[in-house]
């Protein structure tokens, strides 16, 4: 296996494009450090939760989360870090602080994602090129829709099929069978591009699906 760069992903013998999302048509980690950033302001300000509490309980609740719902969209769910560390440090759940963090979470992530600009471009080649693109990716519906509104894929892309969906996260083949079964094609006449090589691009080649495994530059 390889990796790829945009431009010499080759697209002439495909009828159609399977597509990660997170850390693949934008970059992750900028988004998910100004959405921690913003959540854990709120905590701190208007719910005097200190600092140093709500880093240690938001990640002993992502770690729980992420270990009890591993093969899950909801494995990713801040809603359900939120709700550990409310319950951890009030002693009880507290649907108030909960919604609010999720929504600063997300809101501050929004804010900061933009497009990969290669990326976009290949998108935007592949769309002229009458191939039908359908975004394959992991975590819950809700969020992954607040996405594809924020970077406009619409303009790009027909499908998306999230892990919450499809019952599974990839690597599994259910959330790969769902996306070829949205765009009407057989495994042969797609190309899987994602910046995992476990998830997208060995998920993919299990289903007989030929991957390109997009490295992001630091
Ligand atoms: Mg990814």
């Amino acid at each position: 296996m390889i990796s790829h760069t945009w431009n010499n992903i080759g697209i002439q013998d495909i009828k159609g494009i399977l597509c990660d999302l997170d850390d693949t048509l934008y970059a992750y980690e900028p988004c998910n450090k100004a959405g921690y950033a913003a959540v854990r302001q709120l905590a701190c300000e208007k719910f005097a939760i200190p600092g140093e509490a709500f880093d240690e309980y938001w990640k002993q609740g992502r770690q729980v989360i992420h270990h009890d719902l591993a093969s899950f969209g909801a494995g990713h769910s801040r809603l359900l870090y939120a709700q550990k560390v409310a319950e951890q440090y009030f002693g009880h759940t507290h649907p108030e602080f909960t919604l609010l963090a999720e929504e600063a979470y997300w809101s501050a992530f929004l804010d900061r994602m933009e497009w990969d600009a290669d990326a976009r471009s290949f998108l935007e080649r592949a769309q002229q090129a009458g191939l039908d693109i359908c975004i394959v990716t992991d975590l819950t519906a809700q969020i992954q829709h607040r996405k594809w509104l924020k970077l406009g894929l619409g303009a790009h892309v027909r499908y998306m099929v999230s892990s919450e969906e499809a019952g599974y996260e990839k690597p599994e083949p259910a959330i790969f069978k769902l996306a070829l079964q949205k765009l009407g094609m057989k495994p042969e006449e797609v190309i899987m591009i994602g910046d995992s090589l476990r998830k997208d691009v060995q998920g993919a080649e299990v289903m007989g699906i030929r991957a390109y495994h997009i490295k992001r530059e630091a």
